[in-house]
């Protein structure tokens, strides 16, 4: 069992501080930065074991340099990063098993958002951190690989258990929400969760993270090949790749 800490940084960053218990292990996916990492450490008298990036951005690794200073944490991060991210003590793959915070670990390999991009999928636990991959009701932007490498990542990602918790790597889930109706006016499950949404939202609560089977009914992104869909999207094509396209750059400019 483990218990994972939200912690918020930067405008809308989610970093997650892991804990085992029972292990006395201790570990952090993405600490863009460090200092709200530490403060938290403190205040429990954790020492951090591991760091684990899911991919090169500055907003996931900034904190890096300073807690391996101050830890001497073990470093995880994706092995086409390894010369985009310094320090590395375990560069991983796809479908490597790795223990994060004692916790059996499988490497999903996601490009799209970058080239290196992995999720971390821990199967006993039913929890998946996508990273900047896939988003509360949207997915990443493509910035390095291609539309088609970035949908066949989510269609790795949408065959995971529906019980999966999803922990992503940004707060967007506001402007995900209204465009996912601006495209998809009649989904009644939709309107649904935009009011849970909202409501959370309301009060201060992050959105993190969201259970993967409902969300397979209404993210947008992960719907390119369902037929109901594409009608109401009125694209002239059956092709899921160029409806996620089309989909991903609508979104782009909305
Ligand atoms: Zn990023
Ligand atoms: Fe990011």
């Amino acid at each position: 069992m483990i218990e994972i800490n939200i912690i918020n940084a930067f405008s809308d960053n989610y970093i997650y501080l892991i804990r085992n218990e029972q292990k006395k292990i201790t570990s952090v996916i993405d600490p863009g930065e460090s200092g709200p990492v530490i403060k938290f450490l403190e205040n429990r008298s954790w020492h951090l074991d591991e760091i684990i990036n899911t991919h090169h951005h500055h907003d996931h690794i900034g904190g890096n340099a300073k807690l391996l200073e101050v830890y001497k944490s073990k470093l995880i991060a994706p092995i086409y990063d390894k010369s985009r991210i310094s320090n590395i003590d375990v560069l991983v793959s796809d479908n490597d098993l790795i223990s994060i915070a004692g916790i059996k670990t499988k490497v999903i390999h996601t490009p799209g958002h970058t080239l290196g991009h992995v999720c971390f999928y821990m199967a006993d636990e039913k929890c998946l951190f996508s990273g900047d991959t896939m988003f509360y009701l949207g997915c990443g932007r493509v910035f390095e690989g291609t539309m088609d490498q970035m949908w066949s990542s989510l269609l790795k990602l949408r065959s995971l258990p529906n019980d999966t918790l999803v922990y992503f790597g940004h707060e967007y889930t506001s402007s995900n929400a209204k465009f996912a109706n601006h495209i998809d006016p009649n989904n009644k499950m939709l309107k649904e969760t935009c009011i849970e949404i909202e409501n959370k939202l309301e009060i201060g609560l992050p959105t993190t993270p969201f259970e993967l089977g409902k969300e397979k009914t209404i993210n947008p992104f992960l719907r390119a090949d369902n037929p109901n869909f594409i009608n109401s999207v009125a694209l002239k094509t059956n092709n899921p790749n160029e409806i996620f396209s089309a989909i991903r750059l609508k979104k782009d400019n909305f």
